[in-house]
């Protein structure tokens, strides 16, 4: 899922200020089940900001809904007419591409930014997220036991530990599992030890660079009749 943590609330306040009717709206996807996002904190975010409009005297209107995916047009397009007419300003507690396909389609308004996107990650437990992928666009996991070295490993090293975990901990950070000994201990149980032996070439580093501008994904097979009949 993607992660996300709340910005603070002085941020939010500045970023609302000087509007008159306000949309708080939740993502009930990833930032919700991050527990940063979702409904429940729209109506959260919006009470606090209901109650800083009272304190202040200002009396904004200050909604607060939840959709199921921010990041795609079509849980979207339904709703743009009702937004457009009743609201100045949408807060989003989507990722970043869930309030840039919001800006995208409300374009005559403008749409802030409630959360700090942060990373893919997944619950560890405890309250916890933890980052497992950087989406470098060539996976390698098939080679480490599912375990990903370009995020887990604080050197992205490909080819094996650089010598320095102690205990199973990584020599950056001791608080954090050395990666290559995860890698190690699972490859182990999965009976493929051998794959260590194995030179991991240098990645298609390019797939991951961003210096090319943002990356896409095409499949014009899902433009074509068939496709959209469920014919392909
Ligand atoms: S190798 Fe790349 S795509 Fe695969 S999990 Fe790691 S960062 Fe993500
Ligand atoms: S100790 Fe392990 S995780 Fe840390 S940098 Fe070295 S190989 Fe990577």
């Amino acid at each position: 899922m993607i992660v996300a943590n709340e910005k603070p609330l002085e941020e939010i306040l500045r970023m609302v200020q000087g509007y008159k009717r306000i949309l708080v709206l939740g993502c009930n996807t990833c930032t919700a089940v991050c527990l940063s996002g979702g409904e429940r904190e729209a109506r959260q975010l919006a009470s606090q900001i209901r109650a800083k409009a009272m304190i202040d005297g200002e009396g904004p209107q200050v909604e607060a809904s939840g959709i199921e995916r921010q990041c795609e047009p079509e849980f979207l397009t339904e709703y743009l007419d009702d937004w457009r007419e009743r609201f100045d300003l949408v807060v989003s507690l989507a990722c970043g591409a869930g309030v840039q396909t919001l800006a995208e389609l409300l374009e005559d308004r403008p749409v802030v930014p409630a959360l700090n996107t942060a990373f893919i990650g997944s619950y560890q437990g405890d309250g916890t997220w933890v980052e497992m992928c950087k989406a470098c666009g060539d996976c390698v996991l098939e080679r480490t036991g599912g375990i990903c070295p370009v995020t887990r490993c604080a050197k992205g090293l490909l080819n094996g530990p650089c010598g320095g975990s102690q205990g199973g901990s990584c020599e950056v950070d001791p608080e954090k599992p050395c990666a290559w000994h995860l890698i190690y201990e699972r490859l182990k149980r999965l009976g493929q030890l051998e794959r260590l032996r194995e030179f991991v070439p240098p990645k298609r580093w390019a797939l991951d660079r961003k210096d090319g501008g943002p990356r896409k994904r095409v499949r014009r097979d899902v433009t074509l009749p068939a496709f959209r009949k469920g014919v392909l």
